[in-house]
């Protein structure tokens, strides 16, 4: 009888999310509601306590080494003061909105790992439903081995488990129901849906694209502040001031707490032909006394370690986000910049020269603010893109400052000053 309602919860929370494309649910939404990380010499024990029993998918990815949990939409709430800790070999954890549907735990491991058990326990002693991953320590050739072709230990293959049935498999574990389209185990891919073509509209088109999201956060500012939160406050305000000017259209890559793969970004702006292309982030520096506002485009070689260790990093967010990278051939990494792209990549640079310069009237500047280097965002092919990175939220003041309006409301300004004039001297050089 505990199945029957278990499914019936299931069917209900399931068709309208699969039917409306990710409209929140009449139900209250599940919950995540604990989260441990134990540790004995032979593995190392994940649990994540339910507000009800979900169909889940576990599986693992290498290079770097990483154990997945897609669940539905839930929300996390488990206490501040009582977010798991680190352990065994796990070494760091996320949770978030990996696409509309589909809510991931990323577990960074150490090592290669196993996934030696994963069940469910049904709720029992006061203790409501627990799904429990057991990770054990395996050599790099017994994870590839497994996985069956090396070195692509992705989510390929899938093996039925029953919730509450012990389940053991090398890399993929799920529960009878599938999450989302059964389409190779893989969860649904967002859609991003730019706005259909007007070709009245001659006005150009800015492609306001916030940084990171859902299960990557980003950086972490020294009082916890968000970088993906502050991308999407100052995307949001930078897409309203601009639609309330008359001059421009403009659209966001994201306008919810949700994940965005890179090349997702650059696919959206490119559908949407884009005129512009601004990205959004706020960086961290292992110094607390380094602020100031910067902007980089896109070129193949660095222009200082410090612009090639902010690539890294900004790149890194797939990886941080739980996609598997093995299967990326072709992808925006591999992009050669041709010629097509050399002629971008000047106007690139004239627009970021534009906004060092308005921006710079109004908020303090990094020092040598426009830098180079290979940001994979960056890769559109035809328009003009750049990234700025706001403000340092390692730095208590400048943190302080991103999370207000104020502040926001100068920066927007003055990255409109700095569009308004890169569009007035692109229709200049057009009529001479
Ligand atoms: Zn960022």
């Amino acid at each position: 009888m505990k199945i029957r309602l278990g499914l019936l919860v299931f069917v209900c929370l399931f068709l309208p999310i699969g039917l409306l494309g990710g409209l929140a649910p009449a139900a209250a939404q599940p919950e995540v509601r604990a989260a441990r990380i134990g540790e004995t010499q032979e593995r190392t024990r994940f649990v994540l306590e339910l507000s009800e029993s979900v169909p889940y998918r576990v599986f693992t990815l290498p290079d770097p080494f990483r154990v997945v949990v897609d669940l539905p939409e839930m929300a996390w709430v488990v206490p501040e003061n009582r977010q798991p800790k680190v352990r065994g070999l796990i070494t760091g954890l996320r949770f978030g909105l990996f696409a509309p549907g589909t809510s991931r735990v990323v577990l960074d491991v150490s090592q290669p790992s196993h996934l030696q058990k994963v069940f469910v326990i049904p709720p029992s002693d006061g203790k409501p439903y627990r799904l429990v991953v057991d990770l054990k320590q395996v050599s790099r050739e017994q994870y590839f081995a497994a996985a069956g072709k090396a070195p692509t230990g992705g989510p390929g293959r899938t093996t039925g488990a029953a919730p509450g049935k012990r389940q053991s498999g090398p890399t993929v574990a799920t529960s009878r129901q599938p999450l989302g389209a059964p389409t190779a185990g893989l969860v649904p891919r967002l859609k991003p849906k730019p706005p259909s073509a007007k070709p009245v509209d001659a006005r150009p088109l800015i492609v306001v694209d916030p940084g990171h999201g859902g299960v990557d956060p980003g950086a972490i500012g020294v009082s916890g502040a968000y970088e993906k939160n502050i991308a999407l406050d100052y995307g949001r305000a930078l897409k309203r001031a601009l639609e309330a000017t008359g001059r421009y259209r403009a659209v966001l890559t994201r306008d919810r707490d949700v994940f965005l793969k890179l090349r997702e970004r650059i696919a959206f702006a490119q559908k949407a032909k884009g005129d512009l292309f601004i990205s959004l982030h706020a960086n961290i520096h292992r110094s607390g006394k380094i602020r100031g506002a910067s902007v980089y485009t896109l070129s193949e070689t660095a222009s200082d370690k410090e612009a090639a260790a902010i690539a890294a990093a900004e790149n890194a967010a797939d990886v941080l986000a739980g996609v598997d990278l093995t299967d990326q051939t072709g992808d925006v990494r591999d992009i050669l910049i041709d010629l097509a792209q050399r002629e971008t990549m000047n106007l690139s640079k004239k627009f970021a020269n534009d906004l060092v310069v308005e921006v710079g009237r109004d908020v303090k500047l990094l020092r040598n603010t426009h830098r180079f280097a290979g940001f994979a965002v960056l890769k559109s092919p035809t328009i003009p893109s750049v990234l700025f990175e706001i403000g340092y939220m390692s730095n208590r003041q400048e943190e302080r400052l991103l999370r207000g309006k104020a502040h926001r409301d100068k920066v927007v300004v003055s990255i409109i000053r700095a569009i308004d004039g890169f569009f007035r001297k692109q229709n200049t050089a057009n009529r001479s």
